[in-house]
C-alpha cells in the first residue's frame, strides 16, 4: 500500500508567540494515527505570506499530504488559502453554495462584515467542506500529486470539520481499512505492561500493539490493516482477548476517554446513584462525572469539605475524632463516604481526603491519600502514598482514579480493595 506522508502546517502567529497551544495539530495526529496515515511533520508559522509560501515549498517537497490549519477567515490576516492557491498555480474563485450561505447568516442578522464573502473565495476545482460549525468553509484539492487540505484554526470547527470530511476524504484514498482499538488500563504501569507483552508486541506485525501512557493510567493501542473493517475486527479479536485475559481486572474499558466514562454505564445499568465528599481533589470528582452528558442519572451530588471545621459542621464528623487522627486518615475517609452517602440518600458514597502538597502537615508525606467507598453495610477504604515529588494536579487525578475504580470494581462484583 502506498504511504501517505502526511505534514500538518498550521498557520497562526498567536503559535509562535505561545498564546495558544497547537490543539489541532495534536487532535488532527491522533485521528490520523487511528486510520493509519503517517503524520511525518509538524510546522508552525505565523501570518505571514512569504514565510508560509516557504513552508508549502518544503511541505511540497516532502509530504504526499498537506493539511493547513488556520487562517481561512475574512480578516487581513488570514491568508493560508491564498498563499496555497498560489503556490499551486491555482485561481481562487467564488463558490455559489458557500456565497449563498454566507448571504443566508447575513440575512439572520448573525455577525457579518463586508470581508466575510471572502470567505466564499476557495481553489478552483477544490471540494468543499461545508462549515457548520462557524462561517469559514475548508476545502481539499489535488495538485501536482499532492493533496492539500485545509481547516480553519478554531478547534471547535477544526476537529469535527476534520472527523466529518478529512477522515472519509482520506480513508477512501487506501484500499485498505484500518480499525483500532484502545484497551485502558488502571493499577498497571505502562513499563509493567509493555514488560509483560514486549515479546509478542516486537513480534506482531498486523495487527500491531503499542503501550501509551496517559498521566494517571495507560492504554494499549491495538491495530489492525485489512480488506475491510469487518476482517480486521477478526484479526483483533484473539489479541484483544488475549490482554484482557492477561491483564484481568486492570482493564476498565475499550475505547473510552475516562475510568469515569466506563463507571457512568456500570451505575446507569444497576440503577445505582452515588454523591462524594472532597477535601484535597477539590470537586475534581464531582467535575468529571458531570462533564459527561448522562450523569444525572447516577450522580446524586457532592461537597467540597476541605477544612476540619467543614468537615464537622456539613458532614457532621466528631471533632475530636478529626483531631485525634488528622484530617488525612482512614476514620476520616471511612465517615465521610458514609455521611455524604445517608446525607444525598445515594446509595453509594466516595470520600477523599489527602495532601496534594507541596506542603505537608507535619504527620503526613505529601502524596498521603485515603480514598474511600461506602455501600449498604460496608465501607472500603484504600491508603494511597502517591509520591512526595507528585504535582497537585498529578495526585488529585490519581485519587479521581482510585475512587472511580472502586466504584467500578464494586460495581463488578471485583474486589474493591485488592490490595489488602
Ligand atoms: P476565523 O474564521 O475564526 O478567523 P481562521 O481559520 O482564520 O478562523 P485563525 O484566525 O488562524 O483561524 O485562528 C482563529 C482562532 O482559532 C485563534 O485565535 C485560536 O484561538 C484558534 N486556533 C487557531 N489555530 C489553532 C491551532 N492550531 N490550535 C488551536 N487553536 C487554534
Ligand atoms: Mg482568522
Amino acid at each position: 500500500m502506498k504511504q501517505y506522508d502526511t505534514e500538518i502546517l498550521s498557520v497562526g502567529t498567536e503559535l509562535l508567540l505561545g498564546h495558544i497551544t497547537n490543539t489541532d495539530a495534536r487532535d488532527i495526529s491522533e485521528m490520523l494515527s487511528k486510520i493509519g496515515v503517517n503524520v511525518r511533520w509538524h510546522t508552525v508559522v505565523g501570518d505571514n505570506p512569504e514565510r508560509l509560501a516557504e513552508c508549502v515549498a518544503i511541505a511540497k517537497r516532502r509530504a504526499d499530504v498537506i493539511i493547513t490549519t488556520g487562517g481561512l477567515g475574512p480578516t487581513c490576516d488570514d491568508l493560508t488559502k491564498q498563499v496555497l492557491a498560489e503556490s499551486f498555480g491555482l485561481k481562487l474563485t467564488e463558490n455559489a453554495a458557500e456565497r449563498e450561505g454566507l448571504y443566508e447568516y447575513i440575512r439572520l442578522g448573525k455577525r457579518y462584515t463586508p470581508n466575510n464573502l471572502s470567505q466564499a473565495l476557495l481553489p478552483e476545482g477544490c471540494t468543499v467542506f461545508h462549515n457548520r460549525w462557524g462561517t469559514a468553509p475548508g476545502c481539499a484539492f489535488e495538485a501536482e500529486g499532492k493533496l492539500v487540505l485545509m481547516l480553519p484554526g478554531p478547534p471547535n470547527e477544526c476537529v469535527p470539520m476534520f472527523r466529518e470530511y478529512a477522515v472519509p476524504y482520506l480513508k477512501k484514498l487506501s484500499e485498505e481499512q484500518i480499525v483500532s482499538h484502545a484497551i485502558r488500563i488502571f493499577g498497571i504501569g505502562e513499563s509493567a505492561v509493555d514488560d509483560l507483552f514486549a515479546q509478542e508486541m516486537n513480534a506482531m506485525a498486523n495487527p500491531s500493539m503499542a503501550p501509551y501512557a496517559k498521566e494517571c493510567d495507560c492504554l494499549l493501542q491495538v491495530t489492525a490493516k485489512a480488506g475491510s473493517e469487518a476482517e480486521a475486527e477478526e484479526m483483533m479479536a484473539p489479541v484483544i482477548r488475549h490482554v484482557k485475559e492477561r491483564l484481568g481486572d486492570y482493564v476498565y474499558g475499550m475505547d473510552v476517554e475516562s475510568i469515569e466514562e466506563a463507571v457512568l454505564p456500570l451505575l446507569k445499568e444497576r440503577g445505582l446513584t452515588f454523591a462524594a465528599a472532597e477535601s484535597c481533589t477539590g470537586g475534581e470528582i464531582a467535575k468529571r462525572i458531570t462533564d459527561i452528558p448522562g450523569a444525572s442519572a447516577v450522580f446524586a451530588g457532592g461537597c467540597v469539605t476541605y477544612t476540619n471545621e467543614v468537615k464537622a459542621r456539613l458532614l457532621g464528623i466528631d471533632r475530636e475524632l478529626i483531631e485525634t487522627n488528622g484530617a488525612v486518615s482512614e476514620p476520616v475517609a471511612r465517615l465521610m463516604a458514609e455521611r455524604v452517602r445517608a446525607l444525598t440518600g445515594a446509595d453509594l458514597g466516595v470520600g477523599v481526603t489527602g495532601l496534594a502538597g507541596p506542603d505537608g502537615d507535619g504527620t503526613h508525606e505529601v502524596g498521603t491519600v485515603f480514598v474511600s467507598l461506602a455501600a449498604e453495610g460496608r465501607t472500603w477504604v484504600r491508603e494511597l502514598h502517591l509520591g512526595t515529588f507528585r504535582t497537585r494536579s498529578f495526585i488529585r487525578r490519581m485519587a479521581g482514579n482510585h475512587a472511580y475504580d472502586m466504584l467500578r470494581r464494586y460495581l463488578t462484583g471485583l474486589p474493591v480493595c485488592p490490595q489488602g
